[in-house]
Formats: structure tokens, sequence, C-alpha cells
């Protein structure tokens, strides 16, 4: 990785940053790019922060499709933003050409680099901590929504192609148990029992997309609270960050996933299954704070199907881990045997505590339609 990172003075050359060059160093915690903070003095004599980052070439492999998804989303947020009085610099991320006029700078061993704007004066959680964060995130997104109601998803390029694709995801799953090539598949049964009875339940949303029932929205795909830049000051969130996946698909997916990963009581991996929920406080502030977001943009068949949408999320996730696992771990990495299993596990587990609490899931969302 470090080497990937070595050309970064090319990278900062090449950008078209005000000023005069200070000093950069890491920043953040992110897991897929390699960023930095980098500073520079401009000709008043004040210093401006941007983030620069090393695109991860091994998840993207089309950096020019994913920039221009990119730049066309940060585009139409600025001039929505702008014509609502907003701050423009601070409410959505801000893409800073190359000198040439690009969106992005490819180094001498073609690593990719793009700059944006620093936004300051922000913090942002790695982990769900209290309600109030996760309430916060919920309006971000929401309202990230909102702003993009009206923007044509299907002019995005789908960077990675049926991510959330369910059905297709299914099919992978039963290729792997058919072909069983570790022989794992006996270790998993009451796992893949557990799938394959809700074999139905996969295609409902998808169908209902095709059938014009659910419109096709432009959709985040990494709802994660640290994707959140929250303000300090405020508490409150103000920008969507990490815009990569930005792709078609549905609404109810983004928050599913939202709910999926922030509003379980245990962790992704945590072998003692009864410490695995449903979190319905969680599950109420997030849904609560999404829906005041989204200001009344959804459809009255999306706000129907979000509980659907949190479990058909979870259930893909745990069915990808199974897959994963029976494959022989080659896509998520393992840190311990079976761990893919295990992780497997608390998905599934959760999908089941979500149909046990069916009826509040019901509630609440019917609550702040
Ligand atoms: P990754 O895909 O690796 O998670 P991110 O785009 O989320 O990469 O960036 C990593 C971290 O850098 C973020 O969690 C955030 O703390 C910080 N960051 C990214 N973009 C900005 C920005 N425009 N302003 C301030 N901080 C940012
Ligand atoms: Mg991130
Ligand atoms: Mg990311």
């Amino acid at each position: 990785r470090e080497e990937y990172c070595s050309k970064i003075q090319e990278a900062i050359e090449a950008i078209g940053f005000r000023g005069e060059y200070l000093d950069h160093c890491r920043y953040g915690s992110g897991h897929i790019n390699d960023t930095f903070l980098i500073r520079f003095k401009e000709p008043e004599g004040n210093v401006e922060r941007y983030i620069l980052q090393r695109m991860n070439h091994e998840i993207f492999k089309n950096p020019d499709e994913l920039m221009e998804n990119i730049y066309n989303v940060t585009s139409f947020l600025r001039d929505k933003i702008s014509k609502m009085h907003g701050d423009t610099k601070r409410e959505t991320m801000n893409v800073i050409y190359t000198k040439d006029g690009r969106p992005y700078f490819k180094d001498s061993i073609g690593a990719c680099w793009r700059a944006y704007l620093f936004v300051g004066d922000t913090m942002s959680f790695d982990k769900v901590e209290n309600t109030k964060d996760f309430y916060e995130s919920g309006v971000s997104f929401g309202h990230f929504q909102n702003l993009l109601a009206d923007f044509d998803a299907a002019s995005l390029h789908e960077t990675i192609p049926d991510f959330h694709n369910t059905p297709v995801r299914y099919e992978a799953f039963l290729k792997a148990v058919k072909e069983d090539i570790c022989g794992r598949a006996k270790e998993a049964e009451a796992e893949i029992r557990f799938l394959m009875q809700r074999e139905k339940d996969m295609g409902i949303c998808m169908e209902l997309q095709r059938a014009g029932e659910l419109p096709l929205r432009v959709t985040h795909n990494d709802t994660k609270l640290n994707n959140i830049l929250i303000d300090t000051k405020t508490g409150k969130g103000i920008c969507v960050i990490d815009l990569d996946t930005v792709m078609p698909g549905l609404s109810i997916f983004d928050y599913g996933d939202s709910i999926r990963f922030g509003a379980n009581r245990a962790a992704e991996d945590e072998r003692d299954l009864t410490k695995v929920s449903l979190d319905l406080k969680l599950f109420e502030a997030y849904t609560k704070g999404f829906l005041e977001g989204c200001g009344g943009s959804l459809t009255e068949k999306e706000i129907e199907l979000l509980p659907m949408g949190a479990k058909l999320m979870t259930m893909e996730c745990g069915m990808r881990f199974l897959t994963d696992y029976l494959v022989g771990d080659t896509y998520f990495r393992i840190h311990r045997e079976g761990h893919n299993l295990d992780r497997c596990r608390t998905q599934l587990k959760l999908v089941e505590d979500m149909e046990q609490k069916w009826d509040s899931m019901k509630d609440i969302t019917g609550k702040y339609r």
C-alpha cells in the first residue's frame, strides 16, 4: 500500500490546489482508500486544507465511471444547496480538478488520485454509541435522498454490477452449496435451510422496481455512520461523504443496510448469538431521522417496504458471508477459522429477530411516515 502512495508528490503537483504546498499526513479511519490531509498556504496568507485520496484500484476498476458519478452527483447537490442558500462548501463534497481539467490524476505507476475540499470542524464515528448520532446519520442520509429525488438515477454508472441484486446473489449461493468445493456445507446445514426457506423474499423488491412500483433512486451503498461528517458545534450531520459506491438502486436498501449494521446490539462476528438482536430504540431513532430527512420524497410503497429493506439487506449480507465460507473465504478477509460462518450466523439471527419484531417495525415506520 505504501508503495502505491509513493507518488503522492506527483499528485500534489498535478492537482489544481491554490497556493504553496505546506505538508500532508494520513487522515481518518477509512479502510478502502488511502486518505491524506494536505495543507496549502494561499496567496492571501491563510492556510487551506484539502482531502487527497489514492483510490483503491482493487475494488474500483473503473475510475472514469466512478469519478463521473461522483462529479455529477456532487455538482447537482451543489446547485440544489446553493438554491436553498445553504453552504455549498460544507454540505456537499467538492471535487478539486487537476490542472489539466480532469476529476482525478493517474500517476506514473498507475495509481489514481483525487482531491476534495476539506470539511472542517466536524467529527465522525466508527460505531453507533448512542441513539442521537444514529438519528443524525438517518437525517443526513434521508436528506441526501431528498436532495437527489429529482436526479436521473438511471444516468449513473453501475460501477459494481448487481451489487444489491439479491436474486443474483442467491444463485451464487445455490451454486456454492451444490458444488461444495471445500466440503463445508454440512457445517452450515441449518443456515442453508434458513436461506432456502426464504427464497421467495429474495426477489420481491427488485420485481417491484421492474414493475415500476418502486422508483429507481440515487443510492449511496455505504451508509455507515462514519460516512457522515457531524458538525462539532451543532452536533448535526452536515455532509455525506464517501461517494465511491453511488449508483442507481433502491432507497429501502440504503435504509436497510444502515439498520443492519447500526441497530444490531452485537458485533458483526459475535459468536454468542444470544447477544444478537435488533434494538428497537435504535431502529426507531434511525427511522425517524431518515424519514424526516427524506421530507416527503419517498413514495407510500417505499415507506411500506422499509422493514423489508432492512430484512433483505441483512439476509443478503448473511448469504454473502455463507457463500464465501462455502467457496473457501476468497472475498471477506478472515481472522480465524470459520469466521465467515460466524458472521453469517449473526446476520441470520438478526433476520430471525426482525421477523419476530415485524409488527413493531411496521408500527414504527408507519408512525413517522
Ligand atoms: P473510505 O472509503 O476509505 O472509507 P472516505 O472517503 O470515507 O474513505 O474517507 C476516509 C475518512 O476521511 C472519512 O471517514 C473522513 O474522516 C475523512 N474525510 C473524507 N473526505 C473528507 C472531507 N471532504 N472533509 C473532511 N474529512 C473527510
Ligand atoms: Mg468511508
Ligand atoms: Mg468508501
